[in-house]
């Protein structure tokens, strides 16, 4: 009878503790990208920066075609760069964290995956000169996954959670990768939330294939007559 009740428990932790925050997401995610389908914006996020290879050529590309995007900070990534956050700052960017070690929720213990939430905030905080050390940035979690400790937490935070519905592939084998993927996919959409990642890779191999993928869908979207906007778009609430 024991195991029996030791077996049902397990269950439901699974469910409270894996699926639910799953399911959360996967809704958030389809009404993110409702909302930028039925404004038909695109919005370019990258993730994982900044690169001291790829994120200055990436704010030469946005300025040149007149574009704001979204910049999700990996906090252990800042540290000697923080004057590409503050170029992309100057340039009307907008800032968020991708959390400080970008620790797989389904992995780690709870309240490490907090305190990592917590020191990637911070770190976002001190190379954003302006805002107040405690500030709570706007979030993406690493590899789109959450548990329910973290999301309680980001809840009674109130941080927008923001995922993506267009992936460039630049994380996947070579094998899966196609440069006009991402803009093939908006046009076949009508908009979304598209996934970069502008951190220094070991070699800069993939540095041509991700600013030819985002020099694809900015071409696309213009020719389309999309607009380009910053994430806070999709959450906060019109005057
Ligand atoms: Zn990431």
């Amino acid at each position: 009878m024991t195991i029996i009740y030791i077996f049902w428990l397990c269950i439901i932790f699974a469910c409270l503790y894996f699926l639910f925050p799953w399911i959360y997401g996967h809704i958030l995610r389809k009404i993110q990208k409702k909302k930028a389908l039925s404004t038909n914006t695109i919005f370019l996020t990258f993730d994982d920066g900044p690169g001291n290879r790829l994120t200055p050529q990436i704010l030469a590309i946005l300025k040149e075609n007149g574009i704001k995007a979204t910049f999700f900070l990996l906090g252990r990534n800042i540290s000697g760069r923080e004057h590409l956050v503050q170029s992309s700052i100057k340039d009307g960017h907008m800032i968020a964290s991708h959390s400080y070690s970008h620790l797989h929720a389904w992995k780690v213990l709870p309240w490490k995956l907090i305190h990592d939430i917590k020191k990637g905030w911070s770190a976002v905080s001190a190379a954003v000169i302006s805002v107040t050390v405690n500030a709570k940035h706007v979030y993406r979690p690493p590899c789109g996954k959450l548990n329910l400790f973290s999301l309680l937490y980001l809840w009674i935070c109130n941080v927008p959670i923001i995922f993506w519905t267009v992936d460039c592939l630049d994380t996947w084998p070579e094998s899966k990768r196609n440069i006009n993927y991402a803009a093939q996919k908006i046009e076949a959409e009508g908009g979304g939330i598209v996934l970069f990642h502008d951190f220094d890779r070991a070699t800069d191999s993939l540095d041509s294939y991700v600013l030819a993928s985002l020099n694809a869908v900015i071409q696309t979207g213009k020719e389309l007559g999309y607009n380009f906007s910053t994430i806070d778009k999709l959450y906060k609430k019109r005057n």
